[in-house]
């Protein structure tokens, strides 16, 4: 991409989406790392949904360790995949108890050793806590990158490899952001608004989405 380009396309993108954020509820990095382990296969609004009576029980990495799977089933029963999620989030808070003093690690690597932490998720967690430069691709960051050109990956680690080489690691996390606002609100799985988008001038997939 050229860097006239990518310098337009970052504009365009801050100027739609000046606050670029997660759209999960949280106050603090364990309740970031539950609620990012929920929203796999899930979607932010029904996350939010169970986890405010979920951190209202269990309020801390301690409390979620010694709870009883069962327990946390029922109060995130709404969520897809809740009794696999449930044993997960029980034996994460287990471990990060047990072997790192109750505080999420920073390194990717002992992130996704934990029970139902892959790649994405971990990924998320240190680009959101800033320990780590991320750039992850769920399915929103995965279709708009691949529309618009930035990418022909088939998999998210081909995406991203694709998005950290053009962009610097102080847009990732931004840029993650505002591809996920923009893939909710316009450039949709199906159906994409492409002649209401204001990217559709830079957009190579603008003129067959249309057509
Ligand atoms: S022009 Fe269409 S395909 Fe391109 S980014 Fe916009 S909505 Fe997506």
């Amino acid at each position: 991409m050229k860097p006239q380009a990518r310098a337009k396309l970052l504009a365009i993108l801050e100027t739609l989406y000046p606050e670029p954020r997660s759209e999960l509820d949280f106050s603090n990095e364990y309740e970031l790392l539950i609620a990012v382990m929920l929203s796999a296969q899930c979607t932010d609004k029904k996350v939010n949904q169970v986890t405010p009576e979920l951190f209202g029980k269990y309020p801390s990495l301690k409390r979620l360790a010694g709870a009883r799977v069962e327990d946390v089933a029922a109060i995130i029963r709404p969520i897809n995949y809740y009794k696999t999620k449930s044993a997960n989030i029980v034996a994460t808070a287990q471990r990060i108890t047990e072997e790192y003093r109750g505080t999420v690690p920073k390194t990717h690597e002992e992130l996704t050793s934990l029970p139902g932490v892959g790649r994405k998720t971990a990924n998320v967690v240190l680009g959101e806590t800033g320990a780590v430069p991320s750039l992850p691709v769920d399915t929103h960051v995965f279709r708009v990158s691949n529309r618009l050109g930035l990418s022909s990956g088939k998999t998210p680690e081909a995406v991203e490899r694709d998005l950290c080489a053009i962009f610097k690691p102080s847009e990732w996390r931004n840029l993650h952001h505002r591809f996920i606002f923009h893939g909710r609100r316009v450039c949709k799985a199906r159906n994409p608004d492409c002649a209401l988008c204001e990217l559709r001038r830079i957009c190579p997939s603008q003129a067959s989405d249309t057509a």
